[in-house]
Order: structure tokens, then sequence, then C-alpha cells
């Protein structure tokens, strides 16, 4: 897959990201006012986008699949954020 055309606004270590671990995604603070979001599973499965959902803008996480927490595969039932 070409990453050419995408918009991105800037690269962000993931460790500069912030994690709710109760929704298992890493968020950062979008200039627009909004956070980029990226869900954790999306990190494990080599995505490396994440996108703001209020202004579409793009930030490319870099990270080491070494640096993300453990998989906890015993709850994954009640949260589910869509709207
Ligand atoms: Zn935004």
């Amino acid at each position: 897959m070409a990453d050419d055309g995408l918009n991105i606004y800037d690269e962000i270590e993931i460790e500069d990201m912030t994690f709710d671990p109760n929704i298992q995604i890493y968020t950062y603070p979008c200039p627009c006012g909004d956070r980029f979001e990226i869900a954790i599973d999306d990190l494990r499965d080599g995505e490396e986008i994440a996108v703001c959902p209020s202004c579409s803008l793009m930030i490319r996480v870099i990270f080491d699949l070494s640096d993300l927490p453990k998989a906890e595969t015993q709850s994954t039932s009640g949260v589910a954020v869509q709207a």
C-alpha cells in the first residue's frame, strides 16, 4: 500500500501519545481541538495512521510492537464506543 497520497499532518512517537486503557485507544491532541485516535489493535495489526474524526487530519504513529502493552483477552464486552 502506498502512503504517498495520505495527508499526514505529523509523525508522533507513541510515547508522546495518551493511552486510554478503558477503550484501548491511543490519542494525541489535534490542532482542531479534537484528538487523533488509533486503536491498539490496529497498531498490533501494523496500522500506523491515527485519524482525527473531526477534521480528517492524520498522523503517523512511530512505534515498535514491543512498546505496546500486552493484549488482554479477558474482557472484550461492554465498551462499545461507537455512537
Ligand atoms: Zn482534528
